[in-house]
């Protein structure tokens, strides 16, 4: 058996959408699996819902997923081919030239049929009268009277077309130019595409393309047509542009790294068997099958792929998640770049969406601010806070009490944001007393005094620390901020809680 050859063929009418996504990766699978070919080709023969723009997109969304491709088309460049194709089938006697107005053709329906009989679809009118090419004449196929056409799809089985149920479609417009089911199947011949693999809404159109097929090259082999199922939302409704967020490009722009969001992709309608989820390229290029392809709609769990996301930032070495992360860094980090790698460990541990980043880290580069709701929520804030600061000072390296919150004036009330060099972050190492470890001792020790569990007795210190009451841990938060940042704080938030 010689190779398969496969295409990917989107037409160039907006961003990238992620079911796009997930045909061209398992087209993709295929081929690679089969050692075959994948064919790039862009149908935009729709000049006017096409945009070069869109063509660029459609190429970087599938660099972006590591999917290369072998070939390279553009339809707009093959109108002499379709041309031909309709000299051929006209000859043939496998089409026929149309000047019916849809006037015409419903007007007859109702005078044949009686009244309710628009809409009825073409009858054949022009069939027999022998008409040449003109202007304003469309092309149309004779579809056959009798019978059934069968496609063979390996995701549904066999469904059958009556002939009956088929009208004379169009195959070409009044203008000369190719209609898509044309070009469609012009081009697979062309091609020698073997396995039609792309969304179930084409599924309805195969039968006409298998008829032209075989009106056009009798003596090629029919491709397998795989239909795949159509993605939705959590209302079951089908995933659209109005409604969702359909386009790769914004998962990327929210930090999906490309390895996740082709994992994702892979399993929309398939699995490669039991619970197993997360797959290397290579996995998921030996693992797939087409015949293993449900014909139920695929889910797109925007929580699930944000998890998945966060296995892959986990898996991450260090140095591989500082970089993809610090793009995603708030302002002010470029200039203390060397203050997120110390903390990165600890973000890396939770973080699901590089989008999130920010919420995670911005205390590391900005004063807390805003957080008068947040302490509000927090057990004993007055005692923990005067606790944890005497408690600190008494950890070895202190240097007594000099970092002081600006002396009674408004400032310290007004929610402020202090970017880079105000803040100064200090290299302390554990032997000056400074460690995550020393600190979480004063902590627990201060919340016990109190009744506080560590859970509670540290709620008023995180959210002097970085403003929020959820984040990252801590105590490792602190020893990177350093002993005299984590003081000043823990000062200017206690004076904003007053002489309670
Ligand atoms: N151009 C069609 C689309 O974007 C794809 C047709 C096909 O794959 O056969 O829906
Ligand atoms: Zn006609």
């Amino acid at each position: 058996m010689s190779p398969p050859r496969l295409r990917f063929a989107p037409s160039p009418t907006g961003f990238f959408h992620v079911g796009s996504g997930r045909t061209a990766l398992w087209n993709w699978l295929i081929a690679r699996q089969q050692g075959g070919q994948f064919v790039l080709r862009i149908e935009d023969t729709d000049l006017e819902r096409n945009r070069e723009e869109w063509v660029d997109g459609i190429r970087v969304a599938m660099r972006w997923l590591g999917l290369d491709w072998d070939e390279e088309y553009r339809q707009s460049q093959r109108a002499a081919l379709y041309g031909d194709a309709m000299l051929r089938l006209h000859a043939d006697g496998h089409a026929y030239y149309c000047d019916c107005t849809r006037a015409d053709v419903d007007g007859r329906n109702v005078a044949a049929l009686g009244p309710g009989a628009e809409n009825r679809g073409y009858d054949r009118h022009c069939r027999v009268r022998g008409l040449t090419p003109g202007a304003g004449r469309p092309l149309r196929f004779a579809t056959p009277r009798d019978g059934i056409t069968i496609v063979h799809d390996i995701i549904r089985g066999e469904p059958s077309f009556d002939h009956g149920e088929i009208e004379d479609f169009v195959i070409a417009r009044g203008d000369g130019s190719a209609m898509f089911i044309l070009a469609n199947v012009v081009d697979d011949v062309d091609m020698g595409i073997t396995h039609v693999v792309r969304g179930e809404e084409h599924l309805s159109n195969t039968p006409k393309g298998i008829l032209l097929w075989q009106a056009l090259a009798p003596d090629v082999a029919l491709p397998v047509w795989a239909h795949v199922p159509v993605l939705v939302n959590a209302q079951r409704k089908k995933l659209s542009k109005r409604r969702d967020k359909v386009a790769l490009e914004d998962y990327r722009a929210m930090g999906i790294l490309p390895d996740a969001m082709r994992n994702y992709l892979v399993l929309l309608g398939w699995s490669p068997g039991g619970d197993r989820e997360i797959l290397t390229v290579d996995e998921m290029t030996e693992l797939f099958r087409l015949e293993a392809v449900v014909t139920s709609p695929a889910f797109f769990d925007m929580v699930k792929l944000a998890h998945m996301n966060g296995e892959y930032l986990r898996a991450l070495s260090i140095e591989e998640f500082v970089e993809v992360a610090t793009p995603y860094l708030p302002a002010g980090a470029s200039a203390q770049v060397d203050v997120f790698p110390k903390m990165a460990p600890f973000v890396q541990e939770r973080l699901r969406l590089l989008t999130d980043l920010p919420n995670q880290v911005d205390f590391l580069y900005n004063d807390p601010y805003a957080w008068e709701d947040a302490i509000a929520s927090c057990k004993a804030p007055v005692e923990m806070l005067d606790g944890v600061l005497a408690a600190l000072a008494a950890l070895p390296g202190a240097t007594g009490t000099e970092v002081v919150p600006q002396a009674g004036t408004g400032t310290v009330h007004s929610p402020t944001v202090v970017v880079g060099p105000a803040l100064n972050i200090a290299t302390e190492s554990a032997t000056t007393g400074w460690s995550a470890a020393e600190i979480r001792v004063a902590v627990e020790t201060v919340g016990a005094a109190n009744g506080l569990k560590l859970a509670k007795a540290q709620g008023a210190v995180r959210v002097a620390i970085t403003g929020r009451t959820i984040g990252p841990p801590l105590f490792e938060a602190m020893e990177v901020l350093g002993r005299a940042e984590c003081e000043r704080r823990l000062r200017l938030a206690r004076a904003r809680l007053g002489t309670a």
